[in-house]
């Protein structure tokens, strides 16, 4: 792709000069003359040149045919074995997609002595392809970008979705990169245009400010990772049948940059929230760091995990490993009170697919209201204690 400008029609009147938005035009000798290093060929020019002189070449991508990529894929992540619930929340998810297609859902299991893996049949996975080998115990990288991309080729799924934990965040754009194909990261929405055949990839953008839906209509397979916790893990159905192929590593074809010298696991974080049934979190409406104590007291009262929306987190009040939301964790618990939070779509991003959420805030027209389950509209100062105390009494 390239933008030019046709000397012959271009009579450096100046008009497209305003509409660069990065302002990367000149008239030089009465000429328009466009920087092009900095241009990303938005075509803003090409609009506003009433001598139609600016052009825009554009390279033809070869489409592929709608028939020749079909199928759903999630790869499942392991961790010593142990599959990761993202696999799960994907496949649930994965299920609606594929359903949507009329097209099969399959996943992908890549380790060593990964247990469990009917499981993903009975969540919802139609085949299984798993490759099981001492060699791939380590987790390094490379064996698994060859693995992955070479089923791929092989197979030719229309999507494929992974976790975007810390693994999955790092492997899987590389298969991407192999398979030269889009894939949008740390998606929070997945549905399908059902006229154009298309995954809808939705994430936040601009800093959390606004949501984009992505789409990848000119390459296959559509790639995406999601963060875990985003989707709803749904219950796993025994009668749900499904096939586990077993296929061979094929080491020979695996160069490995990479060797694992050591593994140490992150003790620094003791705050469960990723797993706790009931969260109970507080926000700015709090006031001052000493008030916090009223959330931890319903918290033990509950047997719950304390949660924060962020200006507590950056005010000191309380440490990082709580903070639910955009920039800190997703949340999926059974029951999650927010009290004092005024429900910025940030924080919504963390806890929205919590089974009930309870509201307790003081202005009637705060944004948390729009998901509470159920909604307290008063102070906090009031009715947490009264809360705490009756849950005490029991
Ligand atoms: C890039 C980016 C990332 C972000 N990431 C996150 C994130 O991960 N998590 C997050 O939470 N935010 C995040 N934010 C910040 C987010 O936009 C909001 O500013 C934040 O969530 C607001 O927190 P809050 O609801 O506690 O405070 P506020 O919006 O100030 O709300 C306080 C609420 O308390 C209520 N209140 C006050 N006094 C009482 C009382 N006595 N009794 C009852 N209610 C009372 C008020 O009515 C109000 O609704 C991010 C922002 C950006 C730009």
């Amino acid at each position: 792709m390239g933008i030019r400008v046709d000397t012959e029609k271009c009579t450096g009147c100046g008009t497209c000069q305003p509409a660069c938005p990065f302002g990367l035009i000149d008239i030089i000798d009465e000429k328009a003359r466009i920087n092009v290093a900095g241009c990303n060929l938005c075509g803003a020019c090409k609009d506003a040149c009433v001598y139609e002189a600016i052009e825009i070449e554009q390279t033809v991508v070869q489409v592929p045919a709608s028939d020749e990529y079909r199928g759903v894929w999630v790869f499942a992540e392991q961790r010593n074995g142990e599959i990761k619930g993202v696999a799960y929340e994907l496949l649930s998810k994965g299920r609606e997609l594929a359903d949507t297609l009329k097209t099969e859902l399959c996943a992908v299991c890549i380790g060593y002595n990964v247990k469990d893996v009917a499981q993903l049949n009975a969540h919802g996975a139609d085949k299984v392809y798993v490759i099981d080998d001492p060699a791939l115990a380590s987790q390094t990288e490379d064996p698994y970008v060859a693995e992955l991309t070479r089923l791929i080729r092989e197979h030719k799924p229309e999507i494929v979705l992974a976790g975007a934990t810390p693994f999955g965040r790092s492997f899987f754009p590389r298969v991407a990169a192999q398979l030269k194909t889009g894939l949008t990261a740390d998606c929070t929405g997945l549905d399908i245009d059902t006229e154009k055949k298309l995954l809808r990839q939705t994430r936040p953008t601009f800093g959390g400010n606004i949501m984009a839906t992505i789409i990848c209509p000119l390459k296959r397979p559509q790639m995406a990772t999601v963060r875990p916790r985003t989707f709803r893990r749904n219950a796993p159905d025994a009668n749900h049948k499904g096939q586990i192929i077993k296929i061979d590593f094929n080491k020979s074809a695996v160069i490995s940059k990479t060797r694992l010298l050591n593994f140490v696991a992150d003790m620094s974080e003791k705050v469960k929230l990723d797993d706790a049934d009931i969260i109970v979190s507080g926000g700015r409406g709090l006031g001052k760091p000493e008030n916090f104590q009223l959330i931890r007291d319903l918290a033990s009262a509950l047997g719950a995990a304390v949660g924060s929306s962020r200006p507590p987190v950056d005010e000191g009040w309380i440490s990082y490993p709580h903070q639910v939301g955009q920039t800190g964790k997703t949340v999926c618990p059974k029951l999650y009170f927010a009290i004092g939070i005024s429900g910025a779509v940030q924080h919504l991003a963390g806890m929205q697919t919590a089974d009930c959420i309870i509201a307790i805030n003081d202005d009637p027209d705060a944004p948390i209201f729009q998901v509470a389950t159920y909604g307290i509209v008063g102070d906090l100062f009031k009715i947490v204690p009264m809360l705490t105390e009756s849950l005490k009494k029991g």
